[in-house]
């Protein structure tokens, strides 16, 4: 609240003072005017009972003005009740003298049975019926001596200060409150931080403008800015450091724009400029300009901090039909402008709009795919070809979308990655294969393995090794059953790799390679791992038959694995052609649709129930001899 409005409310809080006294002024003037006519007036004890009850009225809630807070909270119930046995005073009085002299009361009962039924009516009202009974009192003595003309004009003066300071509560109460909801509109459509118009106000605008370029045929831009790598900003220098850079970031736009356009803060590091009456020379123009700007570094506490944007641009009609398509499809853009490198911009194209929508649409539905119990696991056996005995299974994530149906890994995880869900995500997977392959080991007294996907951004953004180690013990498995596999990308930093090998080993696990041949790991660096495992990505194999290259760096790869200690297991084995050719150059292991598909818990059970003989996994992992 700013400084003038307490002031405004204060000075209400003094009219309201006065008010008061004045009323409890009337109320003492008329109980004394009732006490003096009681020796020659039939009516005068109704007169004192009614005036001794608004006296005390006013005077609690005159008192409570100034202190007490039941009456304070109960100030208007009291007003009330006050009516209430005035009007049953007056009735009394009606029936008991003559009804026509006193038919002045009873409209004054009227009203008072009005303001006690719909109990809204203002305390103004309130004030004027209390005075105008007092007046017509007076009129109605006007004849006796007691009551003098100088008397009944002191009443009229009162009547005039009630009527006035009651106006000045009543506008000063309504200017107050209308700087309040001023002030509850500044908040809804603007931004505190940076007191450009917020997203609220962006939509209002936005569907105003579409109204008036369909009037004139002309065409109108959004640009959907958003600061590039500003989370890092905000989690390297904390919030306080973050808030100064945007409040910045939107002072340059606006000096970018100036009379252009508009700009609004649309969320976190999301600017949008709105362009009325403009073409796509135009917005090239202005986007250029930002970006020229923006490359210029921002002052933030003494530090020197380089922040770029990325722009996406839709232009309405073209791209879209209203406001909600408009900036979905700038966002759209956006998301292309980042996948470009940063700091550029990009129009809005329709072939974008399927793929990006879909993305947008995966990514927010994966922040809730654990919560709903969305996601399970699925298990595809790991076969010796030779004997065709499963040794384990490995752990396949799945995604049932309440709406898109099932979604493949290949499509998700690369998301789920993006925005660091692969972390809990992946301590969920872990948790829940350890737990099956547990109950899999007492239920049926097999010795079976069970393969674990890890992905690199698990061991960037996690502690992931710890949580191995607390996984497994909380569920109660023996690492020697764990396989976790690396995939090649995680080789490309030879030292983190190593270090994650050694400790997955010291907690006592498997590691395997996946998808070897499709990445960055040589032979040469794998030399160095103490990895039990290569998984040869099934590329390999479904490329072997026609190419005898690849039978030949396949033939090498297994020849090095059994000099270098670790078992191969082969990806993607659909044929028996393939297993055959397989089994003829010594190759043990495998997995593949031949086999079995990955398939969700219950068939997994119904195949270790027909299969009871498992293949013995001691040798897996602790190298072929
Ligand atoms: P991956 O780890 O290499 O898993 C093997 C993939 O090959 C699986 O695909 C499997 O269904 C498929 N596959 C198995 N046999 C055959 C075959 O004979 N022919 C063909 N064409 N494909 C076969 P899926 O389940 O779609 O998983 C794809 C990838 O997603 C996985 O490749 C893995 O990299 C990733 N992924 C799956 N679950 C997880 C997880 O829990 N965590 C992480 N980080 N990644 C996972
Ligand atoms: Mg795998
Ligand atoms: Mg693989």
């Amino acid at each position: 609240m700013k400084k003038g409005d307490k002031h405004n409310f204060g000075c209400v809080k003094k009219d309201y003072i006065f008010l008061r006294i004045i009323s409890l002024a009337i109320a003492v003037f008329d109980l004394s005017i009732s006490l003096s006519i009681k020796s020659y007036n039939p009516h005068a004890p109704f007169y004192i009972v009614w005036t001794a009850v608004f006296f005390i009225a006013f005077l609690s809630l005159f008192i409570s003005t100034i202190t007490s807070k039941f009456v304070k909270e109960n100030a208007s119930t009291i007003l009330y009740v006050t009516y209430f046995l005035s009007s049953i005073a007056l009735v009394y009085n009606c029936y008991s003298y003559d009804f026509l002299v006193e038919q002045s009361w009873l409209i004054m009962f009227a009203i008072s049975a009005v303001t006690l039924i719909i109990r809204k009516l203002s305390h103004l009202v309130l004030y004027l019926i209390t005075i105008s009974t007092s007046s017509i009192v007076l009129l109605f003595w006007m004849d006796n001596p007691v009551v003098s003309k100088q008397t009944f004009s002191m009443t009229l003066i009162m009547l005039c200060l009630i009527v006035y300071f009651s106006m000045r509560v009543k506008f000063g109460a309504q200017s107050a409150l209308e700087q309040s909801q001023d002030q509850i509109r500044q908040m809804a459509y603007y931004d505190a931080l940076t007191g450009l118009p917020n997203r609220n106000s962006l939509n209002d605008y936005l569907n105003e403008s579409i109204t008036k370029a369909d009037k004139t045929g002309q065409k109108l831009a959004v640009m959907f800015i958003d600061l590039d790598n500003f989370k890092n900003i905000n989690d390297i220098f904390g919030h306080n450091f973050g808030d100064m850079l945007l409040k910045q970031a939107g002072s340059r736009l606006l000096s970018c724009i100036s009379t252009e356009g508009t700009v609004f803060r649309y969320g976190g590091d999301e600017f949008i400029v709105l362009l009325d009456n403009t073409g796509e020379k135009e917005c090239v123009s202005l986007a250029e300009r930002i970006i020229i700007d923006f490359s210029h570094p921002f002052e933030v506490y003494t530090n020197e901090i380089y922040s770029s944007p990325s722009i996406g641009i839709s232009i309405y009609p073209q791209h879209g039909q209203d406001a909600e398509t408009i900036i979905k499809n700038s966002d759209n853009a956006m998301y292309l402008a980042k996948k470009h490198g940063k700091n550029n911009f990009q129009f809005f194209n329709q072939g974008l709009s399927r793929t990006l929508s879909r993305k947008i649409d995966l990514e927010n539905g994966l922040r809730k795919a654990l919560q709903n119990n969305e996601l399970f696991l699925c298990y595809q056996p790991l076969v010796e070809i030779n004997s065709r005995r499963i040794f384990g299974f490995e752990a396949l994530l799945r995604w049932n979308h309440p709406s898109l149906g099932m979604i493949s890994p290949a499509e998700f995880i690369p998301l789920a990655e993006e925005s660091g869900l692969i972390v809990p995500i992946g301590l969920w997977v872990l948790e829940t294969a350890c737990r099956q392959s547990k109950a899999w080991r007492e239920s049926y007294s097999a010795d079976i393995l069970i393969s674990i996907n890890a992905s690199g951004y698990q061991f960037t953004y996690s502690d992931f090794c710890k949580d191995v180690n607390e996984i497994l013990k909380g569920a109660g498995s023996s690492p020697e059953s764990v396989i976790i596999e690396i995939t090649e990308s995680v080789m490309q930093d030879s030292r983190l790799a190593s270090q994650i090998v050694r400790e997955l080993k010291e907690i006592g696990v498997k590691v395997a390679i996946d998808d070897f041949g499709t990445g960055y790991s040589s032979l040469g660096l794998l030399k160095n791992l103490d990895i039990d495992i290569l998984k040869i990505d099934s590329s390999f194999i479904s490329d072997v038959s026609g190419n005898p290259n690849t039978l030949a760096i396949l033939d090498l790869i297994i020849n090095m694995g059994n000099k270098l200690n670790f078992d191969i297991i082969i990806e993607g084995i659909e044929t028996e052609p393939q297993a055959d050719l397989l089994k003829r150059n010594s190759c043990r292991f495998g997995q593949g649709y031949l086999f079995s598909r990955p398939l969700p818990v219950n068939d997994i059970e119904a195949m270790l129930k027909r299969n009871k003989e498992i293949y013995q996994t001691s040798s897996i992992g602790a190298a072929v001899q």
